[in-house]
């Protein structure tokens, strides 16, 4: 059976997307939205849109930040409104990228509204909700069969003490008194007034509640207690906005494997990852996988070699091998290089054919997986354990390396050790500069921040220019990293950190991104809480 594609999307330009965010993580976004996103011409989000979802949107797409937090609205509804109007008006495809659901707290009926009175077509992609989600991935399930039938969302920004409030406190306490949950928005600075709204109708003191910060993302927090015990825990524990209260039963389940969020290994730790901007992604990911809050803090740029004539060169020997002999292998040892190969076959007119006569050796699944993406184009050698010996072996078993002519594509900073291993082997090695690495014109201001907030458990090197970069970048503020724990990817680097008077704690006992996090996981022991 053919799978059906995932969304029968039409997207239109001249209409505007109300696309639901989802809660905070960038996965907890739906399919339909993620595919306008990536097809938009203009994106105007808000603070609780997390801005990763952007790099959805093409490069080309208008990035527009309209967000705001209480009391400090970067654009005022009005103006927004105008915004999105003037952008479809203009012809463009504009997605209004919302937290969680639109239609939740999120004036997204007012934005549509305004919109059609204006001609302007509007389709609101719904989203998942941080009232659900937070309070899951805290443990929490909005109901349950034995203990909660029903779930109230509710606003908590009206000050129920003030009079006003168009919540019915008397009809919610009654409620949450017979087995019922509510999830109140918007409401951790008024938790005393809440709870004090929901006793004075009736409810008892003990019954259970929860606070959740930041649900749904590494950086999650939570607190519970009861009625009258929560806004103590929340000041004590020093939670704010973003955060759910939840009311009612549910609060205080603990039943086996609601923790599956807390209770992964890295749950909490917060991982400062260096590595160029293009390559963290891989070992964030892996890290985050495990609970980690990950900092990026690149460390190295990548730039294009002076001229491509070396490369270009090298390429249409492949693509024309010359009488005399062309090359048997092809290694590729990053994606970068892969990268470097597809873009410069097609600039040159080139295509994957050019490879039709070469044997191709990656190290690591991600080359491999690159040099799929990129070119549709299988490896014919991936090594199980990267060493250079290892993969001059490997080379050798698959047809001899005794004078067969290899071209190695690889960056400026390359250690010697793979083709000094090939050419003990007897093959030629031609070395290519596929790409060059600078390290950044400063470090990173988010991350200089998390360091100097002492915000950073561990620092993470996945080679020796990584460590010396981070040290030149950091300059005076060097000395930050003496209350940080090191992971080092291997013997080179962690020399390399030594020297530079750090630890490191601990060195992966392969050289692969999951045997470092593999040892971060090992160091850390068991999940707190
Ligand atoms: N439309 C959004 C809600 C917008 S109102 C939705 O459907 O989720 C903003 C409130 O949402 C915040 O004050 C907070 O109460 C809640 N919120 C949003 N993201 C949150 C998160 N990651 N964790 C906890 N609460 C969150």
């Amino acid at each position: 059976m053919t799978p059906q594609a995932p969304t029968n999307l039409v997207s239109k330009p001249g209409t505007v997307y109300l696309v639901g965010a989802g809660p905070g993580d960038p996965g907890l976004i739906t399919v339909t939205g993620r595919d306008l996103l990536c097809r938009a011409d203009a994106v105007v989000y808000d603070a609780l849109a997390n801005p990763a979802l952007l790099a959805h949107a093409p490069a080309t797409a208008r990035r527009l930040d309209v967000g705001k937090r209480a009391r400090h609205h970067k654009l005022t509804q009005d103006q927004t409104n105008q915004l999105l109007l003037d952008l479809a008006r203009e012809g463009l495809m504009v997605v209004r990228l919302k937290g969680g659901d639109p239609y939740l707290f999120g004036r997204g009926a007012e934005e549509c509204a305004f919109l059609a009175a204006h001609g302007v077509r509007c389709e609101v992609v719904p989203g998942v909700t941080a009232g659900i989600a937070g309070p899951a991935t805290a443990g929490i399930p909005v109901t349950h069969r034995k203990t909660a039938s029903t779930v109230t969302i509710v606003t908590g920004h009206e000050d129920p003490t003030k009079g006003h409030t168009s919540v019915d406190y008397a009809g919610l306490a009654a409620l949450i008194g017979t087995g019922g949950t509510a999830c109140f928005y918007m409401g951790v600075g008024r938790l005393p007034a809440i709870a004090a709204a929901l006793t004075a109708q009736g409810l008892s003191a003990d019954t259970p509640a929860a606070a959740v910060q930041w649900g749904t993302l590494p950086r999650q927090r939570s607190v519970r207690g009861t009625l009258a015990t929560l806004s103590g825990a929340v000041i004590a524990q020093g939670l704010g906005a973003p955060a759910i209260i939840v009311v009612g039963a549910v609060a205080a389940l603990t039943d086996p494997g609601l923790d599956f969020f807390t209770d992964r290994p890295l749950f909490g730790v917060r991982v400062l990852v260096t590595r160029t901007r293009h390559q963290a992604s891989e070992l964030s990911a892996q890290l985050q996988a495990a609970g980690a809050q990950v900092i990026e803090a690149p460390t190295l740029e990548l730039v294009p070699p002076a001229d491509w004539d070396v490369v270009d060169a090298a390429l249409d020997r492949l693509a024309h091998p010359p009488a005399d002999g062309g090359y048997r292998w092809l290694v590729l040892t990053s994606v970068n290089a892969v990268d470097t190969l597809a873009d410069r076959l097609h600039a040159t007119g080139h295509d994957a054919r050019a490879l039709a006569g070469v044997r191709l050796a990656v190290v690591g699944q991600a080359t491999a997986d690159a040099l799929h993406a990129r070119l549709a184009v299988r490896a014919d050698l991936q090594p199980p354990r990267f060493t250079a010996a290892a993969l001059a072996q490997a080379m050798a078993d698959a047809g001899g390396l005794s004078g067969a002519r290899c071209l190695l594509l690889r960056a400026d900073i390359a250690r010697p050790g793979l083709p000094a291993a090939l050419t003990r082997a007897g093959a030629r090695v031609d070395e290519v500069v596929a790409y060059e690495t600078r390290p950044p014109a400063a470090m990173d201001p988010d991350a200089l921040d998390a360091l100097r907030a002492g915000a950073v458990d561990w620092v993470t090197f996945t080679s020796s220019s990584t460590a010396r970069n981070l040290y030149r970048l950091l300059g005076a503020d060097a000395a930050l990293l003496s209350g940080v724990k090191t992971a080092s990817i291997g013997p080179a680097t962690t020399e390399t950190v030594r020297t530079l008077g750090l630890g490191p704690t601990v060195q992966a006992a392969a050289s692969t991104l999951d045997a470092l996090v593999a040892s971060l996981v090992q160091a850390h022991g068991p999940a707190p809480g």
